[in-house]
C-alpha cells in the first residue's frame, strides 16, 4: 500500500473533458490520458490491483486540473501514484539528477558560469547525459554570470560586494523567493523584481533559508524528498507570515507549489497550513502595486515593435488570470499579442527526458507557429523553462514581463 495519502476518485464523472485538454494525450498514444491514468486507474491502485506504467508520460502540466468541471485534481492523483510506482520500481538516475538540480545548483553556486556552461554543454557531457536518460537534443539553460547570481543571493542590486541597496521601507518589507531557475539561470529577473519593488517603496529581503520548491522532485517521483523541501519552505513562510511579510516569486511553478501543491500533495502535514494568501506570483503582486499607484507605468518607454506573449500552464493553474500581459498592456503604446496556443511542451524538465523530447516538441509546435506568425522578435513569458523552449523552437528572444517592465521604466539591470 502506498505511504502517501490518496484521494477518493468518485468525484470523477468520466466526462473526458480532461482528456480533450491533455497535451500529452494528444501528442502520443503511449499515454492513456488523464481520465484513465488518474481517477479511473486510481480505483485499481486503491484496491491493490496493479499499476499503470503509462503514468510515466504525465508531464504534470495541470491542464487536466484546469479543465475538469468536477474539480478533480487529476495531476495530483498522477504524481502521488507515480511516487508509489517509483518507490516499488526504483528511481531513474536522470530523475535523481533533475530532482536534486536545486541542491546541485546551490552546491555549485560559487563556480564561474564559463566553467559550468562548458561542463554542462560540451559534446562529451551531452553524450554522457544522454546515456543516463537526458536527451542530447533537448535545450539546457545557460548558467548566469557569477556576479549576477551573487548579487541576487545577497538581495542586492548593486555591484559593490557585501553592500545592500535596500531602500527605506516606506511601504513595508517583502521577501523574494526567486526559485532555482531565477537563482541559477536568470538572476536578472530577480534583480529586476527587487529594483521595481524598491522603486515602489518596498524593502526587499531574499531569505537564505528558502530552498528549492520541490517540484522537480515531485515530477521525478521523489515525494519524500519533496516533503522535506515543503517543510523547510513552510517553516520560513510561516515565520514571515508571523511578521506580516508577504512572499513574492517570479516563477509561476514555485508559486503553485507554495500556494497549493504542498497542501494537495501532503494534506496530513499540519505544518504546511500556513497563510497561502501571503504568497504572491510576482506579476499579480505588481498589478496591485499599479492599482494602488505605487509605481507609475505611464513613464515607461516601450519599443515600437510588437511583442508576443505565452501564458505558462502553471500560471493558468494558479487561477489568477494573466497578470504578466495585463501589466504590460497598461504601458501606454506597448503592443502585445497573446498566442493563447496552450502548453509549450517543456513542462519544467519533462522534455529533457529521453522518450519525451519528440512529444514535447510536438506539443510545442502550435505555440512555435503562433509566435512565428505574430512577426514579433521578442516573446514574453513568466516561466523560465517556457522561455527556454520558445527560444529553442523559434527564432525569437524571450524575456520575463518584469525584466521588460524594469527595462522600459529606465531601471538599470545591474
Ligand atoms: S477527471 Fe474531471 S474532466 Fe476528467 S473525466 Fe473525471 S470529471 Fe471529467
Ligand atoms: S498533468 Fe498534463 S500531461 Fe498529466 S494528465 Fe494532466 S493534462 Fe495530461
Amino acid at each position: 500500500m502506498s505511504p502517501y495519502r490518496r484521494y477518493n476518485p468518485d468525484d470523477c464523472t468520466a466526462c473526458a473533458v480532461c482528456t480533450v485538454h491533455c497535451p500529452v494525450a494528444e501528442a502520443t498514444l503511449a499515454f492513456r490520458g488523464p481520465k484513465q491514468t488518474g481517477p479511473a486507474y486510481e480505483r485499481f491502485r486503491l484496491a491493490g490491483l496493479g499499476d499503470d506504467a503509462s503514468i510515466e508520460y504525465c508531464s504534470n502540466c495541470k491542464n487536466c486540473d484546469i479543465s475538469c468541471p468536477s474539480g478533480v485534481s487529476v495531476a495530483t492523483f498522477n504524481m502521488l501514484a507515480r511516487a508509489a510506482y517509483c518507490d516499488k520500481r526504483g528511481i531513474a538516475l536522470r530523475d535523481l539528477l533533475i530532482g536534486h538540480s536545486g541542491d546541485i545548483g546551490r552546491a555549485l553556486r560559487s563556480v564561474p558560469a564559463c566553467v559550468l556552461n562548458f561542463g554542462m554543454r560540451n559534446a562529451l557531457t551531452r553524450r554522457l547525459l544522454d546515456l543516463v536518460g537526458l536527451d542530447r537534443r533537448a535545450p539546457l539553460p545557460a548558467s548566469a554570470p557569477l556576479a549576477e547570481r551573487d548579487r541576487l543571493r545577497k538581495g542586492s542590486t548593486t555591484a559593490a560586494p557585501g553592500r545592500s541597496s535596500r531602500s527605506p521601507a516606506r511601504r513595508g518589507t517583502v521577501a523574494l523567493f526567486p526559485g532555482c531557475f531565477v537563482n541559477y539561470y536568470a538572476p536578472r529577473v530577480g534583480l529586476s523584481v527587487i529594483r521595481l519593488l524598491e522603486k515602489a517603496g518596498y524593502e526587499v529581503i531574499v531569505p537564505e533559508s528558502f530552498v528549492c520548491c520541490g517540484l522537480p522532485l515531485v515530477t521525478g517521483g521523489l515525494m519524500s524528498a519533496a516533503l522535506k523541501k515543503a517543510r523547510a519552505n513552510s517553516r520560513e513562510a510561516a515565520r514571515l507570515a508571523g511578521l506580516g511579510i508577504p512572499i513574492i516569486t517570479p516563477c509561476p511553478s514555485c508559486a503553485l507549489m507554495l500556494r497549493h501543491e504542498y497542501r494537495d500533495l501532503f494534506p496530513d502535514e499540519e505544518g504546511l497550513a500556513y497563510n497561502a494568501a501571503g504568497i504572491h506570483e510576482a506579476c499579480s503582486f505588481f498589478l496591485g502595486v499599479s492599482d494602488r499607484e505605487e509605481l507609475s507605468l505611464a513613464d515607461a518607454r516601450p519599443p515600437r515593435e510588437p511583442l508576443v506573449y505565452h501564458a505558462p500552464c502553471h500560471l493558468r493553474a494558479l487561477g489568477l488570470g494573466r497578470p504578466g500581459i495585463e501589466l504590460l498592456q497598461r504601458i501606454p503604446g506597448l503592443r502585445i499579442e497573446d498566442t493563447d496556443a496552450g502548453c509549450c511542451g517543456m513542462s519544467g524538465s519533462y522534455e529533457l527526458k529521453k522518450g519525451h523530447y519528440d512529444i514535447g516538441m510536438r506539443i510545442g509546435a502550435s505555440l512555435f507557429k503562433a509566435v512565428e506568425q505574430s512577426g514579433a522578435k521578442l516573446a514574453v513569458s513568466e516561466c523560465g523553462t517556457c522561455r527556454v523552449q520558445i527560444a529553442h523552437g523559434t527564432a525569437c528572444m524571450v524575456a520575463h514581463p518584469l525584466t521588460l517592465l524594469a527595462e522600459y521604466s529606465g531601471i538599470p539591470d545591474s
